[in-house]
């Protein structure tokens, strides 16, 4: 099978093609797990961490943790899907499922959390593997490249959406307008539908900027810039650490910040104590995704329904889409369409 291997950790600026594309077997599904012919797989900003080594993947490893196909074979004693079905897999890869974290529903945290594409190979190929409790059936109403954002993007989002403990007719901020936090508008207007959204994006007029007023926020401005009043709740995606600085100014008294993102690029700088922090005003940050965020959150995305901006490439150009996501040069979810789409009719283009 074709894949995209990452074979040592590098700087994307000195080495704009960090992936090799090489020809491996198909893998063999063991005990309860499920061999998945890889149709689509999402582009996220982790790729680059990985690559860039701000997390550290096991080496070599196929990236990918937004990965939509088709079940191809069953392993020993898997029960759950049958061949053909269509489902994803995300982030969340495995936990060890006994310990203080997992038993409380915190899976997320478990110290042997396993990643999609970063533990385990992901879905940059033709072929993967899965346990057959990590993956999911994906809603009828997405094709296999809208299906694929919402494995992450989405879903990470819509646990950080949760936990700014958002209430209807509160103002919501979002820093960043990418993959995430499109999907999280969306989410927002459909919950919360007497609250304000107000949109952040790294220049005045950018691609992200212009998605935001297509969709309708009440506000789009850049970091920095004061809006028009003060918002309860926010939710940073960006890589940069004084985007937090700059969002918890403007945040109202009592409210809280959620951090959406593994690693910042660069540090957060100084906080004052009085200006950013009291007034019981929150931060945290979000880590890795569970599984009941993605059980609950595609439903919930075929409900509203969600429609992810798509910028598609093929698998060989799994390094240009890279580099363009690090530039910032397209809007919405970059996704890599890996099956030859002819083979699927499920695939429409919108
Ligand atoms: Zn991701
Ligand atoms: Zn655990």
């Amino acid at each position: 099978m074709k894949a995209q291997v990452l074979k040592k950790i590098t700087s994307l600026d000195e080495n704009p093609e960090p992936l090799e594309l090489v020809d491996l077997p198909v893998p063999k599904p063991k005990q309860k797990e499920i061999l998945i012919k890889v149709s689509t797989c999402g582009v996220c900003r982790t790729e680059l961490d990985e690559i860039e080594g701000r997390v550290q993947p096991k080496l070599p490893i196929i990236l990918g943790h937004e990965v939509v196909g088709r079940v191809k074979k069953l392993g020993p004693g898997a029960t759950k899907f049958k061949e053909g079905d269509r489902v994803g897999i995300a982030w969340i890869n495995s936990a060890c499922e006994e310990c203080y974290q997992c038993r409380r529903g915190n899976e997320n945290l478990c110290k042997q959390f396993q990643g999609t594409g970063c533990h385990a190979n992901g879905g940059y190929a033709e072929y993967t593997v899965v346990k057959e409790d990590f993956a999911y059936l994906i809603p009828e109403r997405f094709s296999d490249l809208e299906a694929a954002p919402l494995l992450c993007a989405g879903a990470i989002g819509y646990r950080a959406l949760k936990l700014t403990g958002m209430e209807d007719g509160e103002t919501l901020a979002l820093y960043g307008f990418g993959a995430s936090n499109h999907l999280v508008f969306q989410v927002a207007r459909y919950l919360y539908r007497n609250s304000k959204i107000f949109v952040f994006t790294r220049v005045r007029g950018d691609v992200h900027s212009k998605l935001a007023e297509k969709m309708g926020a009440d506000w789009v401005g850049e970091t920095g810039d004061k809006p028009p009043e003060k918002y309860n709740r926010a939710i940073d995606t960006t890589p940069v650490g004084g985007v937090i600085r700059a969002a918890l100014e403007n945040l109202e008294d009592g409210g809280r910040l959620i951090i959406n993102n593994i690693r910042k690029e660069t540090l957060i700088p100084e906080l004052d104590y009085t200006k950013h922090l009291w007034y019981e005003k929150e931060v945290k940050s979000v880590t890795n995704i569970t599984r009941k965020d993605v059980q609950e959150f595609l439903p919930l995305a075929a409900e509203i329904p969600i429609t992810p901006e798509i910028t598609e490439f093929k698998l060989e150009e799994a390094n240009k889409a890279l580099i363009s996501l690090k530039q910032g040069k397209y809007r919405g979810a970059g996704v890599l369409s890996i099956a030859d789409s002819s083979q699927y009719q499920s695939i429409n283009y919108r």
